[in-house]
């Protein structure tokens, strides 16, 4: 989004010259044994692991699973800011499980390491004539760490990214390797395509993927509540629509993005060095909400949006992301989420003038993986971020995630959420059958740590 310094200070000037107008008050490896410390990709968990392990093939995978005595966790990128990597025994990187290992191009299969970062998938599906079907808003996941937490884009008729899992390859605690899909130990299937890294370490995935298409993206703002109204049809005549709100703006920033015949076109990168330009702003007025909400008015009359233009998903879909935030999102039933998404402003804007980070609104489609937070419904997806230097997370987020339950919400298994079992329990009708399948497969426990025990609901 196109919001410079140079907005900030018109901004600004805009607020000033509205204070002095009347009625307006501005008054208020192979395994290593040093033990190299962990940090995720936020800097908000961490831990020293006593072994790293990047083991080099499926084999060797195997001999460390089989012989690590203490607890096993997987790493992908570590962009998941819940506490899911952290642990004192054996931190597992399968970075060298990476790239194309081989294609049908007649079928659509393609099989890739599960340690491929999402950034490699497109470029790599690219040069065979296909796509994936479907990207998160950064693509520096590997396709394990998206695959484990249900990583999803947006598309009211587009799963979650697991939904394109064919099969994949599990290495179990006792170190068998087991092949699972829709026909072949179908139960296991189901559980293994969002699995927290806590049934298993998946070695590889065959994924159906879509002929190579172009996509057209169009940009615009449009009023919360009018954007609130026609969502849901915006999303149905759309391939991909979202839009992120900007607080005490009562705007929103939407986009399309659609399958198209026309060229390619040059592409202007987008970067969210609006965020900055939003905590310029509140900085600057801080001392009145009302003289921000006027500023931002005027300064949403006069952003410069980026063109529309045409490209190829993985160089449309996701973007950089350099902001520190913690981040907070909930799956909410898709009639639920304008109701929910006007609490969760209205609370915000009412209680916490030091707000700023915009809040994102997605359409996901529902799908048939036990842990998917899109279980068995279509959904609407909604974030709500805080600044990490200075802002309390828990402030807004304590509140915010209790209007997110009153709505049958499911937490985002990467982001910040505090749910335990019980809570998890009324949401996920399936997660007995997982825990179940999960006891049979690691009797010893040995691919869980304190955060995924609380989840499942087990005793340390
Ligand atoms: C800036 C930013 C933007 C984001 N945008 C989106 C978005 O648009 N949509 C969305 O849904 N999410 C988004 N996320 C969340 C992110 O996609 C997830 O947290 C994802 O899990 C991160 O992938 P990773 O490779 O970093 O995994 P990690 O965080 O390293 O690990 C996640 C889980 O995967 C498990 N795992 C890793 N490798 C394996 C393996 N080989 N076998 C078994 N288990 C394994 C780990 O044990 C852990 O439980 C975003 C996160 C950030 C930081």
């Amino acid at each position: 989004m196109t919001l410079t310094r140079r907005h900030t200070l018109k901004a600004i000037l805009l607020a000033s010259a509205a204070a002095a107008a009347p009625g307006i008050s501005l008054a208020n490896t192979s395994a290593s044994r040093r033990a190299i410390p962990w940090k995720n990709w936020a800097g908000t968990q961490s831990c020293t692991p006593a072994f790293r392990s990047t083991p080099k093939g499926i084999n060797e995978l195997a001999s460390v699973i089989k012989s690590s005595t203490g607890s096993i966790r997987a790493v992908g990128s570590g962009h998941s800011w819940s506490p899911l990597v952290p642990t004192d025994g054996t931190l597992l990187s399968l970075r060298r499980f990476k790239g194309m290992l081989g294609y049908d191009k007649e079928k659509n299969l393609v099989k890739f390491g599960a340690g491929t970062k999402l950034n490699k998938v497109g470029p790599a599906l690219e040069e065979q004539g296909m796509a994936m079907c479907n990207l998160p808003d950064i693509d520096e996941q590997s396709l394990a760490g998206a695959f484990a937490t249900g990583t999803h884009g947006t598309g009211l008729e587009l799963p979650a990214l697991h939904d394109c899992i064919e099969s994949l390859t599990l290495v179990t605690a006792g170190g068998d390797v087991v092949e699972c899909s829709r026909t072949q130990n179908a139960e296991l299937f189901d559980a293994a395509r969002v699995s927290l890294g806590s049934l298993g370490i998946i070695a590889d995935y065959t994924l159906k993927t879509p002929d190579l298409f172009r996509v057209e993206r169009k940009y615009w703002l449009e009023d919360l509540d009018s954007i609130l109204d026609r969502g849901e049809q915006l999303a149905r005549d759309h391939r991909h629509f979202e839009f992120f709100y900007i607080p005490f703006s009562d705007t929103s920033y939407c986009f399309t993005t659609d399958k198209t015949n026309k060229p390619i076109t040059e592409v202007q990168p987008e970067d969210d060095s609006v965020v900055e330009t939003m905590k310029n702003l509140r900085d600057t007025l801080s001392f009145s909400t009302t003289a921000r909400r006027v500023a931002l008015k005027a300064l949403m009359k006069t952003v410069d949006l980026p063109p529309d233009y045409v490209e190829v998903p993985w160089k449309t879909l996701s973007t950089e992301r350099t902001t520190p935030v913690y981040e907070m999102e909930y799956q909410l039933p898709l009639e639920a989420g304008p109701q929910a998404m006007r609490e969760v402003v209205d609370y915000i804007e009412t209680n916490h003038p030091e707000f700023f980070v915009p809040l994102e609104y997605r359409y996901v489609d529902g799908d048939d993986a036990w842990m998917s937070e899109f279980y068995g419904r279509k959904s609407v997806s909604i974030s709500v971020h805080r600044y990490r230097e200075g802002d309390d997370p828990w402030n807004v987020f304590t509140k915010v995630q209790e209007i997110f339950r009153k709505y049958e919400g499911r937490p985002h298994w990467g982001k910040v959420h505090n749910y335990t079992y019980q809570d998890l329990k009324s949401v996920y009708p399936k997660i007995d059958e997982f825990k179940k399948i999960r006891q049979e497969l690691d009797p010893e426990g040995k691919f869980l740590n304190d955060h995924v025990r609380g989840l499942l609901g087990l005793e340390a």
